[in-house]
């Protein structure tokens, strides 16, 4: 029987394991997290998941962290990541399949270091996962159709919402949103209506350009930007806040799929008809492989799984997937980012949060011919080189420096020094 191990449970994680447990493979399923669901399914502790039809049919290990591959070896932390005691294991499967998902990208602005100042997807995740409101004058921007499920949680928590902001004009917006899709219309009009119904705006072409504050965000300036971004002066607009949440969609989570030797394109995993990388025998689904939304990570999931575990995805998989593709694809022509955003930063804004790199000290160094590549620029300014290892910062930083992003980042979860030097491998 083929062993698979499936790493992340989100909707591309589950949708593999079911997939391939049904094509009667022996599957194991582990998320670091401890319940199913990844992002996009988060709900309060305790509250009921409803993935157990796809539990009861593979080995299901929450509170797994995989924290290295090498070769066919996968590398297993089992225990609550802030418990003592995590015990290490190794699997050895057939094929594995590899769906760890994206977290935010949020560009970098004057005042984005404040507290108060919040990625979408943290608010997201507090909101849904904890029921708590981050503020009660909040302002949601950046760019994506993200930021309307992001309103909708805030609101369901309490939150109140000035308004959202999408910096791409109506015209480029209306670029992706056909009302083809009819799932997908009705889910904007569900939106739509919570917006509404809190008589909260929605502006396009307009942007947080700055975050004010001595201990905390206290006011937020929003400006009208053209298509490229680039603000159009004297429409600067200065609000009261108390929270700012900021997402300018999303990064893919590719560390264990450039750990095991596959391939990227763009940051993203390249992955064939079949959802098969550039190595044989591991498969790569959902957001790691490219930004489409839940449905489109099912979907591909659903391949996968079937691929990995030795069938033959059939035509109706294989057509919803590549439709659901293809609506990502125009999403992200409806969302792009626009390129004059690092007009907004000035000398001593902070670009990598966690070494304090100012836009002024990457700019400087950029310039100079003695320290050429991503490499000496990384060491020379130290951006990068702090707890998030680039995770936060490293588009931004390319984007600026006019570099590639690198991703090789070898130990790919925060694994303790003792757990490291443990020389005690469990038995799966
Ligand atoms: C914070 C956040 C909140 C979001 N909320 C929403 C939302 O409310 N609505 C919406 O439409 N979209 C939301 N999204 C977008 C969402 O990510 C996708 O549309 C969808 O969930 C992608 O599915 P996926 O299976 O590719 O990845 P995910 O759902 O992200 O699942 C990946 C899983 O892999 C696990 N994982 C990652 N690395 C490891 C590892 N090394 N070891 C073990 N497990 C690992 C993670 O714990 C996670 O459960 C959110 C994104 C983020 C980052």
């Amino acid at each position: 029987m083929t062993r698979v191990v499936v790493v992340g449970a989100g909707p591309a994680g589950l949708a593999a394991a079911g997939h391939a447990a049904r094509a009667g493979a022996d599957v194991t399923l582990l998320d670091q997290s401890d319940a199913p669901g990844g992002q996009y399914h988060r709900k309060p502790p305790g509250a009921p998941h409803g993935f157990e039809a796809v539990l009861s049919r593979c080995s299901w290990w929450p509170e797994s962290t995989v924290w290295a591959v090498d070769g066919n070896r996968v590398h297993v932390l089992r225990g609550p990541a802030d418990g003592a005691g995590r015990r290490r294991h190794v699997l050895e499967p057939d094929a594995l399949v590899l769906a760890t998902g994206a977290h935010d990208r949020t560009l970098p602005f004057p005042g984005w270091q404040l507290p108060g100042v919040f990625t979408a997807g943290a608010a997201q995740a507090l909101a849904k996962g904890d029921r708590v409101a981050v503020g009660n004058r909040v302002l949601v921007a950046g760019a994506g159709p993200f930021l309307l499920p992001v309103a909708e949680s805030l609101l369901a928590a309490g939150a109140g919402v000035l308004a959202v902001l999408e910096a791409n004009p109506a015209s480029t917006v209306r670029k992706g949103w056909s009302w083809r899709d009819a799932r997908k219309a009705g889910e904007l009009a569900r939106y739509a209506l919570a917006l509404a119904r809190h008589r909260v705006p929605y502006h396009l072409g307009r942007a947080v350009v700055e975050a004010r504050g001595d201990d905390r965000v206290r006011e937020a300036v929003t400006a009208r930007v053209r298509p490229d971004w680039s603000v159009v002066p004297g429409t600067e607009r200065t609000h009261e806040v108390d929270a700012v949440c900021v997402g300018h969609g999303f990064a893919p989570q590719p560390e264990l799929a450039v750990a095991a030797g596959c391939d990227l394109d763009g940051g993203f995993v390249r992955v064939g008809a079949d959802q098969g990388t550039s190595v044989p025998g591991v498969f790569a689904a959902g957001e790691l492989t490219g930004i489409g939304g839940a449905d489109a990570a099912a979907a591909e999931g659903a391949v996968a799984g079937c691929a990995a575990a030795g069938g033959v995805p059939d035509r109706a998989l294989l057509r919803e997937r590549d439709r659901l593709r293809a609506f990502a694809a125009r999403l992200a022509a409806a969302h792009p980012i626009g390129a004059a955003w690092p007009g907004w930063l000035r000398e001593d804004t902070i670009v990598c949060r966690c070494e304090e790199t100012t836009a002024g000290e990457l700019a400087r160094a950029a310039r100079d011919p003695a320290a050429p590549g991503p490499h000496a620029l990384k060491l020379g300014t130290r951006a990068g080189l702090g707890p998030c290892q680039g995770r936060m910062c490293g588009a931004a930083v390319s984007a600026l420096c006019g570099t590639a992003e690198r991703h090789h980042r070898p130990i790919a979860q925060p694994i303790r020094l003792g757990e490291l030097a443990d020389a005690k491998e469990n038995e799966a």
